[in-house]
C-alpha cells in the first residue's frame, strides 16, 4: 500500500553536520537494561530499530571514566579501547540498514557513586552523591576539569573508531557534568566555570567545540539539553536561562536535541501527561537556531508528526518509547500501514526493568529484549510447522496476543471469550482513572485479528472442559486470567485477618464490576503497584471518603520503577485521600478498620464502612486443571495471569511465547546467554 502524500515530508533527509539522516525519525538515546552487560542483546535491539526505518539510532548513556562509574545500572561504558568492540557491533547492526549510529558519552558527576571503581566522585561543588549513599562528591579543581575534557574527547575519538556517525554532547536529565555545571543550585564555583551564565555553560561549550574540532569533519555533533526542569525559579526555566543558553550556543552544535528534566519529567507516563506534553517548553528552540531540532513527546500519530514539522516545532521526530513499542513505526508510515502501528501506551514498564538492571521489556512489544537471545523479530514469525488448530480460551492480553501470533504463523485459531468484550483486564482497567491509553493493548490486537481469515472469535462463550474439548483443537491455551482475593493474603499477611469474611469487603474486581460500595472506605494496598492508588482515586471521584493504608513507607512504592511514585502520592493527597503508611491490617469490624504500626506494633482504628483489599490475586485455573485431568488428545497450556498473576506486559509476553513455541521443543534454558569472558591474564596475587 502506498503512503498518503501528506506523509512525504516525514521522509525528507536531514543534514546533521557532515552526515545525512535519510528521514526525520530519530531514536533518541534511551536506557534499556542491556547496555554493556548484555551487549549482543543491546546491539540486536538497536539493529532492529534501524531495520524498522529510524534514520538515527542512538545508544544509551555511555560512561566515559572510572570517576563516572554507575555500576549497578546497566548502561554503556567507554573507558578504554577495550570497550570499542561491543559498541562497534552495535554500529554494524545499525549501518546494515542504512541508519546513522549516535553515541552519548556521559560523565555522571554526582550521579556516580563509583561503587566499582572506588574513585572519589567529581562534581561542580562539594555535595553528597545522588540517593542516600554515605558518599560525597568533591569540587573539581582546574586539573580535574582539564582531565574531564580530555576523557570526553578520548571517548569521542574512540566512538569514531567504533564506527559512530554522530556524537551527542549530553546536558539533559541532570545526569551529566556539563548540564550540572549550568545550574546555580549545584554550581557554587568562583572561577571561570561558575557565577555568570556564560561561565556556567563554559564546560558544555568546550566539549561541543572540542568534539567538533576532533571529528566534526566526519561526524555530526549534537547538543542534548534540557531547557526546563519544571521546578520553577530554583531550576532551569525555558523562558529564562533555558532560552538564553540556546541563544548563546545556537550555531555551535550541528543539531539540538531538547527536552525537559529530569527523566521523570521527560518520560512522563500516560496517566500523568498526554502525547506532546513537552511542546510548550521546547517550541521556541527553532526560532533561536538555524540548526535542526529534535524533541520527544511519545508521538505515535503520523498526522501529529507532520504538523509538528510543518508548524516549525521540530525538524526530526524524536522517540524513545514509541520506538520500543514499535521499532517499525517509520516503516509502517512509509509503507502506508498506519493502522499496523503498535502504539506505546505510556506505562513505563520499559523504564521499570531498566531500573531493575534487567533487559528491558515492553507491554506492547513482547519481542523487546528478546531480539538476540530468543531470535524474536517484532514483525516476522516462523510459519506453522504442521496443519494444526489452536483453541485459546480467554481474550485478555495473553489470549489476544496468543491468537494474533498463532494466527500470523498460519494456525487455525479459535478465540473464545466468556464476556461480550475483548481485552480482559486491559478493557476493564482502562476504564479506571488515568489508564485509558492502556486500551491500546486491546485495540492493536483486535484490529489485527479482525484482518485474519484464520482467526475466529466467539464472544459470550464461557467454556467448560467438555465444551472446549468438543472443538477438537490440537492445542488449547487457557488464558482465563486471575481474580483479586478478599482474604488479605499477600506479602504482609499469610493467616486469616478477623472480619474479612463478612460483608462490606471488596476487591478491585468488584470496583470494576460496578459494585455499590459505601463510604467511608479503607483501601488496603499490600500490592504496591498502580491498582491501590487507582481504585482509591476512583472511589474518591465517586464522592466517598477514602483512606489508603499500606505497609510500606510511601504509597504505590513499586512505582518508583515507573517514575510515577511521587506523582501518585501527590495526586492522592491533592484529591483528599487520607494516607496511612507503614501500617498493616489487623482487623475489620463495626467500628472500622484496625491497623497496626509496622515498627511499634501499636494499633489504631480508622473509621470505615467498607474495606477494599488490594493484596494479591488467585489464578482462574480450574478449567486448565479440568482439561489436564480429562486427558484428551490436545496439548493444554496455561498462559498469562492464569499461569502466574503479574503485569500486563507479562501476559502479552506469555501469549506471544505460547504461539512462538507451538510445534517446537524449547531448550531447558530457552535463550542464548551472554557469559562474562574470563580474563586471559588471570593470576593469583
Ligand atoms: P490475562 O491478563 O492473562 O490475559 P485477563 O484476566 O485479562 O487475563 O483475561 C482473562 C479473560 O478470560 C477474561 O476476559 C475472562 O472473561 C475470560 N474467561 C475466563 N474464564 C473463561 C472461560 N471459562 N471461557 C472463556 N473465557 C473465559
Ligand atoms: Fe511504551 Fe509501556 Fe512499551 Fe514503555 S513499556 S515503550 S511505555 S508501551
Amino acid at each position: 500500500m502506498a503512503r498518503a502524500p501528506r506523509y512525504d515530508i516525514l521522509f525528507e533527509p536531514v543534514k546533521i553536520g557532515p552526515v545525512t539522516a535519510k528521514n526525520r525519525f530519530f531514536q533518541v538515546p534511551h536506557c534499556n537494561g542491556m547496555g554493556r552487560t548484555f551487549p549482543s542483546s543491546m546491539a540486536a535491539m538497536r539493529g532492529v530499530k534501524a531495520e524498522g526505518g529510524w534514520a538515527v539510532v542512538s545508544t544509551e548513556q555511555i560512561d566515559i571514566h572510572p570517576t563516572s562509574d554507575i555500576t549497578g545500572a546497566t548502561e554503556g561504558r567507554l573507558w578504554s579501547d577495550q570497550d570499542i568492540p561491543y559498541l562497534a557491533r552495535m554500529c554494524d547492526a545499525v549501518h546494515e540498514h542504512g541508519a546513522l549510529a549516535l553515541i552519548e558519552p556521559t560523565h555522571n558527576g554526582k550521579f556516580a557513586p563509583n561503587n566499582y571503581s572506588r574513585e572519589v566522585p567529581l562534581f561542580a561543588s562539594h555535595m553528597p552523591v545522588v540517593g542516600n549513599a554515605p558518599v560525597q562528591a568533591r569540587a573539581m579543581d582546574k586539573q580535574d576539569i582539564r582531565d574531564y575534557r580530555r576523557w570526553h574527547l578520548n571517548a569521542v575519538k574512540r566512538a569514531k573508531k567504533a564506527g559512530f556517525d554522530i556524537v551527542c554532547c549530553y546536558a539533559a536529565h541532570n545526569l551529566s557534568l556539563a548540564g550540572q555545571f549550568m545550574l546555580p543550585r549545584y554550581n557554587k564555583r568562583a572561577d571561570e566555570y561558575g557565577g555568570s551564565l556564560e561561565n556556567r555553560i563554559r564546560l558544555f561549550r568546550e566539549i561541543i567545540e572540542e568534539a567538533k574540532d576532533a571529528v566534526g569533519d566526519t561526524m555530526g555533533v549534537v547538543a542534548r539539553f534540557a531547557v526546563d526542569e519544571l521546578r520553577g525559579a530554583e531550576g532551569m526555566e525555558f523562558e529564562k536561562e533555558g532560552r538564553e543558553i540556546i541563544e548563546m550556543l545556537a550555531e555551535v552544535p550541528d543539531l539540538w536535541d531538547v527536552n525537559v528534566a529530569e527523566w521523570e519529567n521527560d518520560s512522563v507516563t500516560s496517566r500523568f501527561a498526554d502525547e506532546g506534553f513537552q511542546e510548550p517548553f521546547i517550541s521556541f528552540v527553532k526560532q533561536v537556531t538555524t540548526k535542526p531540532v529534535v524533541a520527544v513527546g511519545r508521538y505515535t500519530s503520523p498526522d501529529r508528526m507532520v504538523s509538528l514539522i510543518k508548524n516549525g516545532v521540530m525538524d526530526m521526530i524524536g522517540a524513545a518509547r514509541p520506538s520500543i513499542a514499535d521499532p517499525f513505526l517509520p516503516k509502517k508510515i512509509e509503507e502506508g500501514r498506519i493502522e499496523d502501528i503498535r502504539e506505546c501506551i505510556g506505562c513505563n514498564i520499559c523504564v521499570g526493568w531498566d531500573h531493575l538492571q534487567s533487559p528491558m521489556r515492553c507491554t506492547q512489544n513482547p519481542t523487546k529484549g528478546e531480539e538476540w537471545r530468543k531470535g524474536w523479530h517484532p514483525e516476522r514469525i516462523a510459519p506453522k510447522t504442521a496443519d494444526e488448530s489452536v483453541l485459546i480460551i480467554g481474550a485478555g492480553p495473553a489470549g489476544l496476543e496468543a491468537a494474533l501470533a498463532a494466527g500470523r504463523r498460519g494456525y487455525d485459531v479459535t478465540l473464545a471469550e466468556a464476556s461480550e468484550d475483548l481485552g480482559g483486564r486491559v478493557a476493564r482497567e482502562s476504564r479506571l482513572p488515568g489508564l485509558s491509553a492502556w486500551g491500546r493493548v486491546r485495540d492493536y490486537r483486535v484490529y489485527q485479528i479482525q484482518q485474519m481469515a484464520n482467526v475466529e472469535v466467539f464472544l459470550g462463550s464461557r467454556l467448560e472442559a467438555a465444551q472446549a474439548m468438543e472443538f477438537g483443537a490440537d492445542h488449547i491455551a487457557v488464558a482465563t486470567g486471575a481474580r483479586w482475593r478478599k482474604d488479605g493474603y499477600g506479602r504482609s499477611h499469610q493467616f486469616p485477618i478477623p472480619g474479612l469474611d463478612g460483608a462490606g469487603v471488596f476487591t478491585p474486581d468488584d470496583v470494576m464490576d460496578g459494585a455499590a460500595i459505601s463510604g467511608p472506605v479503607v483501601v488496603y494496598d499490600d500490592d504496591y503497584y498502580y491498582m491501590g492508588g487507582v481504585v482509591a482515586e476512583k472511589l474518591r471521584a465517586d464522592g466517598l471518603d477514602v483512606t489508603l493504608v499500606t505497609p510500606d513507607s510511601v504509597v504505590s512504592s513499586w512505582m518508583h520503577q515507573t517514575l510515577e511514585q511521587h506523582r501518585v502520592q501527590a495526586q492522592l493527597m491533592s484529591l483528599g485521600v487520607e494516607l496511612v503508611t507503614s501500617h498493616t491490617l489487623a482487623g475489620f469490624g463495626p467500628d472500622g478498620v484496625t491497623v497496626q504500626c509496622a515498627y511499634s506494633g501499636k494499633e489504631k482504628v480508622v473509621s470505615a464502612a467498607s474495606m477494599l483489599m488490594v493484596t494479591s490475586r488467585v489464578p482462574v485455573d480450574s478449567l486448565y486443571y479440568d482439561l489436564v485431568n480429562a486427558g484428551g488428545s490436545a496439548a493444554v497450556s496455561r498462559i498469562g495471569d492464569c499461569h502466574g498473576p503479574a503485569t500486563i506486559a507479562a501476559a502479552v509476553y506469555e501469549g506471544h511465547r505460547f504461539a512462538r513455541e507451538l510445534g517446537t521443543t524449547p531448550d531447558e534454558i530457552p535463550y542464548r546467554r551472554e557469559i562474562t569472558e574470563l580474563s586471559s591474564d588471570f593470576a593469583l596475587p
